[in-house]
């Protein structure tokens, strides 16, 4: 296990403005640096942005501006966007930065001297949007697949770079190192490419027709082809060729991308490093796309989410939370609003935020508002023995990018916890003082599970983290890391707890922001949350309707006499939904523990339920035989 670790995004072309691809995939790069520096690794974090090619310099001539203006602009787009999204880059890189330019001359050079870059003639079709020449086969009905224009017919001098040379070396390689791309859909689909010849690859452009480029070290006349410039950033980044980032980084290195540029890092990169003695990266790591009405989101489409929308609306962890949980990482995965709304109801608002409350709650309530102080040798161990279960599932699905999965078993374990609870029913210890030190010790697992927790989700949800574990006592500077959920006794007895904010309040659904499927009512004066304690204090049980018969002189009561395991009277509003007849024999829903009160002189022990339609109300029933007096929970 490699003590340090290189994690790079792709460096984001400056041509448009940051979508929620680039969001994803940042923010997939910043949970991996996070997760590897909870392990304790040095990590190194390397984002930022392309800037030269036809691209560039024909968007800045639309804008009225140079090259460089232009790139500056949306390059400053892309690092005012990152903080907002917590990422934590290391480094920031330009292609148009000085040692950046410096050492992609120098590669050149390099490469050009062992002579693997040769002059040639070269003559196809050249897409303007992809700046590169396509080969006849290529084209889709004479057009570019991807943008879907007719290319121009070029014919041009040009530079080339020798990578047929290394055609066979890269699928051994491949084949030797069967995790070198993955998934292994993408591994397959590179060996797919290369099972037919590989031409070399064209490296320069002439200035008469584009000067917005890297000047080719042996031709003043010449600029370098983008991608050739670009994938070099890698090792700029790391101060190749003498620095000591790039001896202490270069062997782990990682890269992330979306599949679209599959070929380009799959192919072109490993030849180019092995043209310029320099060894493979450790893993290439290949994401699909996010869709939108099954089309592509990306920017030539003009369909783009603007992720930083999404974070202002929900908050960014559960932003971050939904991109990393709903994707499964390697294929393509749909967004939309109403699966963001659902996950932040169900898994944020509902299992986390629910359980982070009642703990603490309770905690303050039956514990002086402290951490408890307990003997650590007589104590249940259920509940650390699954965290660290816990724990080592998150790494082993952190080492082979299943981000989804680590997200899904940390949340079995928020479930575990929350069922935890409902098994030991601290509500019912905390009347008798005879429970006191059993009680203690439920409450300090739970508050250890909390920090558990808290410690798991950090690298997907930094500041949701950070709170729960200032509730826990926890004190920020803290240095937080994965082996310390192994302790079982961390967290320090006497350090105080505070009750938080909701972390996670529930998002109304209303037909405004078209969130609800069914047209219905909008869910609006909600109530304030409660504990499941609350809850558990209704005694629900299921009633079977004996008789019922209309109150004299009154407009709508029927009185109503039920079976719940005992015989009772209620007397309930519903008399203009439904006549005596209809209700005998029905099996409803009641609240048996409702102090009684007296209805026109009846005293009514209980309370249906039933709902508001459109057309009067409506009585709670079951949808399968339920047993007369049957506890409802
Ligand atoms: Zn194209």
């Amino acid at each position: 296990m490699p003590r340090a670790f290189y994690i790079t995004t792709p460096i984001y072309y400056v041509n448009a403005s940051p979508h929620i691809g680039h969001a994803y995939t940042t923010i997939v790069a910043d949970v991996l640096a996070r997760y590897h520096r909870l392990t304790g690794e040095e990590t190194f974090f390397v984002t930022g942005t392309d800037e030269h090619g036809d691209k560039i310099a024909e968007a800045a001539q639309k804008a009225g501006v140079t090259p460089q203006e232009y790139a500056d602009k949306i390059s400053a787009q892309f690092r005012a966007l990152w903080p907002a999204l917590s990422i934590t880059n290391d480094y920031f890189i330009r292609t148009t930065d000085s040692n950046h330019i410096d050492n992609v001359r120098y590669i050149l050079q390099k490469v050009y001297d062992s002579g693997d870059i040769y002059f040639g003639e070269y003559e196809g079709y050249y897409c303007v949007g992809c700046e590169r020449f396509y080969m006849e086969k290529e084209l889709v009905e004479g057009k570019c697949p991807d943008h879907q224009t007719k290319p121009q017919y070029r014919k041009e001098s040009n530079y080339f770079f020798r990578m047929s040379k290394y055609q066979n070396w890269l699928i051994n390689y491949i084949k030797k190192h069967p995790d070198f791309i993955r998934p292994e859909r993408y591994k397959n689909e590179v060996l797919a490419f290369l099972r037919d010849p590989l031409d070399d690859l064209c490296i320069s452009r002439p200035k008469t027709r584009l000067q917005w480029g890297i000047t080719l070290p042996f031709d003043e006349k010449y600029v370098t082809y983008v991608w050739f410039d670009a994938l070099i950033n890698y090792v700029t980044a790391l101060d190749y060729p003498q620095g000591d980032k790039f001896k202490k980084f270069w062997p782990v290195a990682q890269h992330l991308i979306a599949k679209d540029i599959l070929k380009p890092h799959g192919i072109y990169w490993p030849t180019m490093l092995k043209a310029a003695g320099i060894e493979p990266y450790q893993h290439l790591n290949v994401h699909g796309y996010w869709n939108s009405d099954q089309s592509k989101m990306s920017k030539s489409l003009g369909n783009v989410v603007r992720p930083l929308d999404l974070k202002d609306k929900y908050g960014l962890d559960a932003f971050r939370y939904f991109l990393l949980r709903d994707m499964v990482f390697g294929l393509d995965s749909s967004f939309s609003e109403e699966a963001f709304v659902q996950r932040l109801n169900s898994d944020l608002a509902n299992d986390l935020g629910n359980l982070v409350s009642r703990v603490i709650t309770m905690a303050i309530k039956y514990c002086d508002g402290k951490v408890p102080k307990i003997n650590h040798k007589k104590k249940d161990l259920t509940l650390h023995k699954a965290a660290l279960k816990t724990m080592a599932e998150v790494q082993a699905d952190f080492n082979d990018m299943s981000l989804h999965k680590a997200l899904i078993v940390i949340w079995d374990f928020i479930n575990l916890t929350n069922r935890y609870i409902v098994e030991k029913e601290p509500w019912t210890l905390g009347k008798d003082p005879a429970h006191r030190e059993e009680l203690t010790k439920i409450m300090y697992n739970l508050l250890a599970a909390l920090r558990a927790i808290a410690i798991l989700i950090f690298p997907f949800m930094p500041q949701t983290a950070q709170k729960i574990l200032k509730q826990i006592g926890v004190d920020e500077s803290e240095k937080l890391d994965l082996a310390g959920i192994s302790k079982d006794d961390a967290l320090t007895a006497g350090n105080t707890l505070i009750r938080g904010e909701s972390l996670f309040p529930r998002i109304e659904i209303t037909k405004e922001n078209k969130i609800s499927a069914e047209k219905g009512a909008t869910m609006v004066d909600s109530k304030p949350e409660i504990d499941y304690e609350d809850f558990a204090k209704l005694d629900l049980r299921v009633a079977k309707i004996l008789d019922a018969e209309i109150v004299p002189k009154s407009n709508k009561l029927l009185k109503l006499r039920i079976d719940i395991g005992e015989e009772r009277t209620i007397v309930a509003g519903i008399g203009k939904d439904y006549t005596p007849a209809e209700l005998i024999g029905k099996k409803i829903l009641v609240i048996a523990n409702l102090k009684p009160a007296k209805l026109m002189g009846i005293e009514s022990r209980g309370m249906l339920l039933a709902a508001d339609t459109d057309n009067g109300l409506t009585v709670l029933t079951f949808e399968r035989e339920a047993q007369t007096g049957a506890k409802i929970r």
